[in-house]
C-alpha cells in the first residue's frame, strides 16, 4: 500500500506505511492518504464476526500497512487491545470485547445503541488509536535504532491519551504543552500524576492557543527538528485514522443476531444488512475513519456528523460552505473536545469528493488559507455528498442537559456531553430497519459538573480513579515563550 499526498507534490514518490508513520504532514503541506482503498468481500465479513478485537484489527491494519509483516503486526494488536487495557466496561458484555455494543433501547422503528469506545486508560476513545500508536512506535524506532521526541499541545483528551499511551516506551520522550489552571482537576490529575521518566508535563502560562502557537513555532524550526528529532502525535496521523476504522467494523458485526447472519450466509456485499452510524466530531478524525471503511465496502448507511455548537463541519454539510472560525468566534461549551475552529481531517474527505483531482484539493485549501474558506454550494460536487452517506446537525447545551437527562431517565444510562451531541442528532436520522450506533467518546465522570447540572448528582467513578486528584503530581510550569519550551526540550530530549 502506497500514501500519496491530498495536495499531489508527493505523487512522484509514494510513501509507504512506516514512511509516513512518525511524521505529520505530507511535505506540501497535504495530508497523507492511500493510493486506492482496499476493498473486503462478503465472506471476508461474515470470517471478521469469528474473530476477537485483535485479530479483527490486525486484519484491518495489514491492508495498509504491508511494510510490517504479519506476525510484527498479530503481536503488536494482541499487546495493545487487552482487557487489562480496556477494563473500564460499565455496562454490555465482558472487557474483552475491547468497544462492547450496548444497545439503548427502540426507538424510531429500529435500534439504538451505543459503541463504547472509552474503556481504556484516559476514559476517551482516543485511546484507541494512540495505544496502538504507541506500540507502533515503539517498533518502529527500534527497528531504526533512532528516537523521537513528541512534542504536543493539548487541552485535554489528546495529551492524555498521547501520555498513557508513550509511557515507558523504549525511544520515545513526551512533551506535552496544556494551558496552566485551565484544564478540570480530573484532567490536570490524569496527566500530571503520571511519573514515568520519558514524560514531561508543561504547564504553559497562558491558554491553549499559546500551546499551539509554541508547537507550531517549533515545528517550523526546521534545523531545531532535525536537531532532537521531534515528532507529533496530532489528529492527522495517518495510523491513528487507520486504527479508528477498525471499531465501525466492530460494531457492524456486532449490530445483527445470530439469525441475521444465517439469513445472510450467502448474501454478497451489496445485499448485506446495512447500520448508520453517528459520531460526536470536531477534527473530522474519527468520522474520517467511518468514511473509510464505508469505500472499503462495510455497509453503512449514514455517517451523521454531530457537533456541538462549533458547526463547521454541520455547515458545509448542509450547504457546502466550508468556512474557518476566528478564536473568537470559537465557543467554549460543555463537550469541549469539539470546540474547533478547523477541522484538520477534513482535507481528506475533500480529497475523494473531488476524485482525487489534487490540484483542485490544493486550491480549495489554499482559499482556506488566504480567504477562510470555500463554497461547494450548487456545485456538482455538493450533490455528490449524499453519495458517500454523510448527513449532519449540531446540538446545544441545552440539547445536552435534555438527552443527558431523556437517556438516564429512559434506559438507566448515564452518557457523557459528547455522546449526548451525538444521540441528540442520531435521532434526527433514525430508519426503520438500520440500526443506529452512535460511538460512545468519553465517559460521564470526566465532565462530571455537567453532569450533576443534568442529574442533581455526580456520575460513578470507576474505582482506580478514586482521589486521584490527591495523588503527588509532575508538572514544570513555563512561560509562554517557545524559546523556554525549547531550552527545556533540548535539556531533556532522548539521544
Ligand atoms: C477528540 C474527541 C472528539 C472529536 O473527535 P474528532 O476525531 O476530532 O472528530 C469527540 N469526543 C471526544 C470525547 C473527544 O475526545
Amino acid at each position: 500500500m502506497k500514501y500519496v499526498s491530498t495536495r499531489g507534490a508527493a505523487a512522484g514518490q509514494p510513501h509507504s506505511f512506516l514512511d509516513i508513520l512518525l511524521g505529520g504532514l505530507a511535505p506540501d503541506g497535504g495530508l497523507f492518504m492511500p493510493l486506492d482503498y482496499p476493498r473486503i468481500t462478503a465472506d471476508e465479513l461474515r470470517h471478521f464476526r469469528t474473530l476477537d478485537y485483535a485479530a479483527l484489527a490486525c486484519e484491518i491494519l495489514a491492508k495498509f500497512a504491508d511494510d510490517i509483516d504479519r506476525d510484527t503486526l498479530a503481536a503488536l494488536t494482541r499487546r495493545t487491545y487487552t482487557a487489562e487495557v480496556y477494563r473500564h466496561t460499565r455496562r454490555a458484555g465482558p472487557a474483552s470485547d475491547i468497544t462492547p455494543l450496548s444497545t439503548l433501547g427502540s426507538e424510531g422503528g429500529t435500534t439504538l445503541s451505543l459503541l463504547e469506545l472509552s474503556n481504556g486508560p484516559t476514559l476517551a476513545f482516543k485511546d484507541m488509536a494512540m495505544q496502538l500508536l504507541g506500540n507502533l512506535f515503539e517498533h518502529a524506532l527500534a527497528r531504526d535504532h533512532a528516537t523521537l521526541n513528541i512534542v504536543g499541545a493539548t487541552s485535554g483528551d489528546t495529551g492524555s491519551a498521547a501520555e498513557y499511551a508513550m509511557r515507558g516506551k523504549r525511544g520515545v520522550r513526551v512533551f506535552m504543552l496544556s494551558p496552566h489552571n485551565k484544564m478540570s482537576a480530573f484532567q490536570r490529575a490524569q496527566m500530571y500524576s503520571l511519573d514515568d521518566p520519558n514524560i514531561f508535563n508543561l504547564a504553559v502560562q497562558g491558554v491553549f492557543d499559546d500551546c499551539q502557537d509554541i508547537v507550531k513555532a517549533i515545528s517550523n524550526d526546521a534545523a531545531f527538528k532535525a536537531r532532537h528529532r521531534v515528532g507529533t502525535v496530532n489528529s492527522i496521523n495517518w495510523a491513528r485514522v487507520v486504527a479508528q476504522v477498525v471499531y465501525y467494523f466492530k460494531g457492524y458485526l456486532a449490530a445483527f443476531d445470530d439469525a441475521a447472519w444465517q439469513a445472510h450466509a450467502e448474501a454478497p456485499l451489496e445485499a448485506m444488512p446495512k447500520v448508520s452510524f453517528t459520531v460526536p466530531s470536531g477534527n473530522f478524525g474519527n468520522v474520517c475513519a467511518g468514511h473509510i471503511a464505508r469505500m472499503m465496502g462495510l455497509p453503512i448507511a449514514r455517517l451523521v456528523v454531530a457537533t456541538n455548537e462549533n458547526d463547521v463541519l454541520d455547515e458545509f454539510f448542509r450547504t457546502g460552505a466550508y468556512r474557518v472560525r476566528s478564536a473568537a468566534e470559537t465557543r467554549q461549551t460543555t463537550s469541549p473536545s469539539m470546540d474547533i475552529s478547523k477541522a484538520s481531517n477534513f482535507e481528506r474527505f475533500v480529497f475523494d469528493l473531488f476524485e482525487r483531482d489534487s490540484a483542485r484539493v490544493a486550491g480549495a485549501f489554499e482559499a482556506v488559507a488566504s480567504q477562510g474558506g470555500f463554497d461547494l454550494g450548487g456545485t456538482p460536487e455538493f450533490d455528490a455528498i449524499k453519495h458517500y452517506g454523510f448527513v449532519s446537525g449540531r446540538s446545544n447545551h441545552a440539547d445536552r442537559i435534555a438527552t443527558i437527562r431523556d437517556v438516564d431517565a429512559r434506559y438507566r444510562t448515564t452518557i457523557d456531553t459528547h455522546t449526548a451531541d451525538g444521540v441528540c442528532v442520531a435521532r434526527r436520522y433514525l430508519e426503520p430497519g438500520v440500526p443506529m450506533i452512535v460511538l460512545e467518546t468519553a465517559q460521564p465522570v470526566k465532565f462530571g459538573e455537567t453532569i450533576r447540572e443534568a442529574l442533581g448528582h455526580e456520575p460513578d467513578r470507576p474505582a482506580d480513579f478514586v482521589g486521584i486528584e490527591a495523588l503527588p503530581q509532575h508538572v514544570t510550569v513555563v512561560p509562554a515563550e517557545a524559546e523556554r519550551v525549547k531550552a527545556f526540550v533540548a535539556e531533556h530530549s532522548a539521544d
